[in-house]
């Protein structure tokens, strides 16, 4: 079978490897979509890190199942939530496959991780109804904030990006107002916009020291910063701030699908908006991760199609 394997960085190669069998507890999944998340990006860039499965956004149909694995079977389409998912088939634990129901389009099933990122931050966060809350970066993860602070009820979100395009589609998707850091001082205009007050919660998603900054500057006294941004370098801060606005700060790193599912089912909620483009296993690298790293970011998801 055909998989993207990683030789290093800015060196992935569709390579012809033989297909993995499943073990006990595991499913073999013949891979439908694999999206490319934030944190392969990183990896793709910066190296492989322990802690973060390289191609993990899949989705796919059973073709063999491993001893023990109860309450699955041959022919169920599933969410995979495993690594080495830029390939015809992976493998995938028990535990970390969930059905995808019969109504359910493959492209949407796609992007439940993702949302399921948002679902976890925003519960983590405890972020409420009645916040106010202003999230800096309008990627994929930005954008999937977004929805799940919708589906829970807040009304006001600002977000801030530095993409014309990602701007446009943080408006589509009903952002409060979406303010681009190039050209506006974000703290400033942030209390403008509050009054004065500054946002009960900022979630940083970018991971950058600039985007923490202005999270750290525009939250109210006593409020939350949030960080799910991927920070490669160490970033100084302003203390001082921190310690007088009595500032709360929190850093999360999961999903919980379970929650992004019932906001699909009972909020009507739309996770595959955020997808720009379906591209080939073949063309990964080129068409997919060095699109990403441009400047420019036209692209907001990716989705990675191996059987074409
Ligand atoms: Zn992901």
């Amino acid at each position: 079978m055909k998989m993207a394997l990683y030789h290093g960085i800015r060196d992935l190669r569709v390579e012809e490897i033989e297909e993995p069998k499943p073990s006990p507890n595991e499913a073999k999944v013949k891979v439908k979509y694999c999206g490319i998340c934030g944190s392969d990006l990183h990896e793709y860039l910066h190296g492989l890190f322990p802690q973060s499965p390289f191609g993990h956004e899949a989705c796919g149909e059973i073709v063999e199942v491993g001893p023990g694995v109860e309450g699955f079977q041959v022919g169920d389409r599933v969410m995979a939530f495993e690594k080495d998912a830029y390939a015809e088939y992976m493998v995938c634990p028990r535990e970390r496959m969930i059905k995808i129901p019969e109504n359910m389009s493959w492209k949407r099933a796609a992007v439940v991780e993702p949302l399921a990122g948002a679902a976890y931050t925003i519960e983590r966060g405890g972020i409420e109804p009645g916040n106010t809350v202003m999230i800096a970066g309008a990627g994929p993860v930005g954008l999937m904030l977004l929805l799940g602070l919708k589906a829970i009820g807040v009304k006001t979100v600002y977000m801030t990006e530095v993409s014309e395009k990602r701007r446009k589609r943080a408006e589509e998707l009903g952002a409060t107002s979406v303010l681009n850091p190039t050209d506006t001082r974000i703290s400033a205009r942030i209390r403008e916009l509050t009054a004065g007050r500054g946002v009960d919660v900022a979630i940083e998603a970018v991971g950058i020291e600039a985007t923490l900054k202005d999270c750290l500057s525009s939250v109210r006294h006593q409020g939350k910063v949030v960080v799910v941004g991927i920070f490669t370098d160490r970033v100084p801060m302003h203390m001082l701030g921190f310690v007088t606005r009595e500032t709360t700060m929190i850093g999360t790193n999961s999903i919980n699908p379970h929650l992004a599912m019932s906001w699909i089912e009972s909020k009507g909620i739309k996770p595959e908006s955020i997808i720009s483009k379906i591209i080939p296993l073949a063309q990964i690298s080129s068409q997919g991760f060095e699109v990403l790293t441009r400047e420019t970011k036209e692209e907001i998801k990716i989705l990675v199609e191996a059987w074409v």
